[in-house]
């Protein structure tokens, strides 16, 4: 049986995600989102993506999210920013009904699924409050790196890991031979992996523009992340979160 993988990507702005970082650095004017290139790339493959998508950015991606949610792929949502979780249960639930909500307005389909930023968990809640709040806020699956089990109210599709690393996600593929990635697939039934909307041909930040280690860190490889993606799609396709 070979294994049936989920290709996912996390739609967010790089330059938001580096400002969070504690980085600022101006996005340009004009600025190509990734969204495009990655729709050219699963055009006519049969796979389906799924695209966990911060609901304050989607505005300013609206008419690729709509082309793709149009060409059969599932939006979700990755909150309704890329800050942190709130620790309260109450503005936990608000929040993420609210990256739920705005997401669902935008693209006139229903919403079934979380990912949070950084796959961070509330600390003060625990696991099993936590899942009860992504419940409750309408979800009826969650794709990050924890497993509360049976016990959970939704679903669980955790992304691939090895050991701690979550080598599922294509930051970390960049760093490894195709090889790694595939043997890593190739020994589970069913693999989630995570790219980012910016790795397919975004407006990113020439090397001369590189002034510190963070913005390093971020870009080094960043161009091998599309080649590892074709690899796995063509190797594997890919369904839906919800078609599995
Ligand atoms: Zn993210």
């Amino acid at each position: 049986m070979s294994t049936q993988v989920y290709l996912t990507v996390d739609v967010e702005d790089w330059y938001d995600g580096m400002a969070e970082l504690g980085v600022d650095m101006p996005r340009p004017a004009v600025c190509a989102s990734g969204l495009d290139g990655l729709a050219e790339l699963v055009a006519g493959t049969g796979a389906v993506l799924t695209l966990f998508t911060v609901a304050n950015y989607a505005p300013l991606v609206a008419d690729e999210l709509r082309t793709l949610a149009e060409a059969g792929h599932e939006i979700a949502s990755h909150g309704p920013d890329h800050g942190h979780l709130p620790e309260e249960y109450g503005a936990l639930v608000d929040w993420l009904r609210k990256g739920r909500e705005e997401l669902e307005a935008l693209v006139e389909r229903p919403i079934t699924g979380f990912r949070s930023p950084r796959f961070d968990v509330p600390r003060t809640l625990g696991l099993d409050r936590y899942r009860a709040a992504i419940a409750e806020a309408g979800f009826t699956y969650v794709s990050d790196t924890s497993v509360l089990g049976p016990a959970s109210p939704v679903q669980e599709i955790p992304v691939l890991s090895w050991g701690r690393l979550p080598i599922g996600g294509g930051s970390y593929q960049r760093l490894f031979p195709k090889a790694v990635t595939r043997s890593a697939v190739d020994r589970v039934d069913k693999a989630v992996l995570y790219y980012h909307s910016y790795d397919f041909g975004a407006t990113l930040p020439a090397r001369s523009e590189i002034r510190s280690v963070p913005v390093a860190k971020q870009l080094l490889g960043r161009e091998r992340v599309e080649g590892v993606f074709i690899d796995v799609l063509q190797r594997y396709g890919s369904e839906a979160c919800t078609g599995g």
